[in-house]
């Protein structure tokens, strides 16, 4: 039988990650973790409690949250203090809250615990921004998936256009390019491509390409 793998995969906002890690997971029969969802939902929490600013106050009770991963189907669902917030975490607000409190310590050290137990003895792909470099640093394969900010963005677009809102294009853009900054940026586990990651610039490339490009990078890596 083979031996579990895990593959880590990097990279700036709206580069495709969760989609193409998505559908590489299901060719590869593995599970696939998207950590952007755990910090989407801790930011939620603190974006409602208008504590976003508070540092402080975020570091000292995030160790007390209950959030939880569940999978319905095969989809995955994010819980918070038992609420499903799925959805609710997919509206922009909730991205600048995750990135906001994905700059907190206390709040990586809490989630980072969560995604390395999930991931014990099964296979898994998982996406988000410090994968390789501190989730899964002995990942079977590191792949760091970007594309140009532009085109990133007009795929957020389309994305959000594709589910009734009507978001200005500059507004989408302005939104990535800050994000991306803050995730470089910040002092704790800044995004930044490990060493040993491969590049996969997916701005040339149709969905379907990206996919298989990753899906044969990994049966290289697992030794399929
Ligand atoms: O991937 P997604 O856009 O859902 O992530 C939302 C935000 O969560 C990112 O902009 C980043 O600030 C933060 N994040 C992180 N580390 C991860 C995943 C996401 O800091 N592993």
């Amino acid at each position: 039988m083979q031996k579990n793998f895990s593959i880590a995969i990097d990279g700036p906002a709206g580069a495709g990650k969760s989609t193409v890690a998505r559908a590489a997971a299901e060719a590869l029969g593995a599970m696939y973790l998207d950590t952007g969802a755990m910090y989407r939902t801790v930011g939620l929490y603190f974006l409602r409690e208008n504590l976003l600013e508070d540092r402080d106050e975020i570091a000292r009770r995030v160790d007390g949250l209950n959030v939880q991963v569940k999978f319905i189907n095969g989809v995955q669902h994010m819980l918070l203090e038992g609420e499903d917030v799925t959805e609710a975490i997919r509206k922009p607000e909730a991205s600048m809250a995750a990135s906001a409190v994905g700059a907190v310590p206390e709040v990586r050290a809490y989630l980072v615990r969560l995604q390395q137990e999930t991931a014990r003895g099964i296979s898994i792909v998982m996406d988000g921004r410090d994968i390789g470099t501190k989730v899964l640093p002995n990942a079977t394969l590191k792949v760091y998936l970007t594309a140009t900010a532009e085109v990133r963005a007009l795929r957020r677009y389309a994305e959000l256009r594709g589910k009734g809102e009507i978001p200005a294009y500059h507004c989408v853009l302005d939104d990535l390019v800050e994000r991306d900054y803050n995730d470089m940026h910040r002092a704790a586990s800044p995004l930044k491509r490990a060493e040993d990651a491969q590049l996969l610039d997916t701005s040339n490339l149709t969905l379907k390409q990206s996919v298989d490009e990753l899906v044969r990078l990994a049966r290289a890596a697992i030794g399929e």
